[in-house]
């Protein structure tokens, strides 16, 4: 029987359907994270306790238990576990990408450092660190400008500046962020600013798989917001995209060069591209699949999740088709109006009941705070939407998002 081990951050929106995509193929599951688990001990072959932050150590003591009982795949459920899932994959002589290549794209500096030697189009860059003055940095920079940590996810921290004054004013709120325990404990590059010249354009994100080096296009998403800042919340991901074909075979050919420049061969890819008069341009690639709950919008085949395909092509199992569903599809991830405690949220049966709407996913629980970005970690929710054309996609997706109520109260103190 194939034996597959989920590497599982403590925070991800991801093991629900990574488990229940497992469930649904014939493998023995063991799964890691970082810490210890009540079940652990008497599961000990099927529920393994991992330092995430030391991917050699991870990987000696995975391949000392794959000596006993081998692993046929590894598969890293989010961005937190990319690294180690290299590192063990590596060890077990498992195909992967090299561990250099991964940990390449989990800092922001060393992508572009990468990318721009390969001569991929990618913004202008000047990294700062903390102990940097920001009223020197901001006169050596162009404008308009984006800040954003090296090391951060989910657009938190990733803040515009049009003049020298906003710069500075950017350059402490991040500083503030940087200095959270959360971001501290991170580590290496926990005090680094990148500073990118401002890409003009729309933004797609690219949903790929590597297999042997090769890029295959699982999904092109359009985000039809304008993410021209300051802040760059995330919010509708639609598919098909409606930009021209040949746009769209510029973007997936830029997205294999700058996967090939950064040394990414095989597994899931999730890329951000600006496109302009210009061209596309490589905002991020990511060696993981799309993040939050948004890979719910994607079938492939006869009816395959994305996490199924994932699993499959790391266990080397056929995948009959990665064709994707033609049905239009897409997500809302959910603005956030305000912060605050979320006491309610009215109108989910309406919004529910607008033609197309699949499910509305609260994620941030009643009584729990809400953040906004720059500071925000956490999304509030999804919306999904299944419609005929993507435009009657993008329609049902702001009227349903329009329909719903969020009560939120000011946090006390
Ligand atoms: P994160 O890893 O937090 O998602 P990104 O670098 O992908 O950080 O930035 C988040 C968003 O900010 C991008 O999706 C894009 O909309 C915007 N952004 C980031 N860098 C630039 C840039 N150089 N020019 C224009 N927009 C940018
Ligand atoms: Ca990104």
């Amino acid at each position: 029987m194939l034996r597959l081990l989920l590497l599982v951050p403590t925070t991800t929106y991801r093991t629900e359907d990574f488990v229940q995509a497992a469930a649904r193929l014939d493998v023995d599951l063991a799964v890691a994270s970082e810490r210890p688990n009540v079940f652990g001990e008497r599961l000990p072959d099927n529920l393994l306790t991992l330092d995430f932050n030391d991917p050699e150590k991870a990987a000696c003591e995975v391949a000392a238990l794959a000596r006993l009982n081998p692993f046929s795949a590894v598969v890293p459920v989010d961005d937190r576990t990319t690294v180690v899932g290299a590192a063990i994959a590596n060890a077990l002589g498992l195909p992967s990408n090299p561990v250099a290549a991964v940990s390449t794209t989990r800092n922001k500096h060393q992508m572009r450092l990468a990318l721009g030697k390969a001569g991929v189009p990618s913004p202008p860059y000047f990294l700062f660190t903390l102990a940097d003055d920001p009223a020197r940095a901001a006169r050596t920079v162009p404008y308009p400008c984006v800040l954003k940590p090296t090391i951060l996810a989910a657009s938190r921290g990733v803040i515009r500046a049009d003049s020298e004054g906003e710069f500075v004013a950017a350059f402490r709120r991040i500083e503030a962020i940087l200095k959270t325990a959360d971001v501290v404990a991170l580590g290496s590059g926990s005090d680094e600013i990148l500073v990118e010249g401002f890409i003009p354009g729309n933004e797609v994100a690219l949903e790929g798989l590597l297999v042997k080096g090769a890029l295959r296009v699982l999904a092109l998403f359009d985000k039809p917001d304008p993410l021209d800042g300051p802040f760059f919340e995330e919010t509708i991901y639609v598919t098909p995209s409606r930009l021209p074909g040949e746009t769209q075979t510029a973007v997936a050919d830029l997205t294999a060069w700058a996967a090939r420049a950064l040394g990414l061969r095989e597994g899931p890819l999730h890329a951000e591209l600006r496109v302009n008069e210009a061209g596309p341009w490589v905002i991020e690639i990511a060696a993981r699949s799309i993040g939050g709950l948004c890979s719910r919008t994607l079938r492939f085949g006869t009816g395959l999740t994305l996490e199924e395909l994932i699993l499959r092509h790391a266990l080397g199992i056929e995948i009959e088709s990665l064709e994707r569903e033609r049905r239009p599809a897409g997500v809302m991830m959910i603005p956030i109006p305000r912060g605050g405690i979320l006491e309610e949220v009215r109108g989910q049966a309406a919004a529910k009941a607008v033609p197309g709407i699949e499910e509305i996913t609260i994620t941030i629980h009643q009584g729990q705070e809400v953040v906004p970005l720059p500071e925000g970690s956490r999304y509030l929710g999804f919306i999904f939407a299944r419609r005929e054309t993507p435009e009657e996609v993008e329609a049902a997706l702001r009227e349903a998002n329009g329909r719903l109520e969020f009560v939120i109260t000011p946090k006390s103190g």
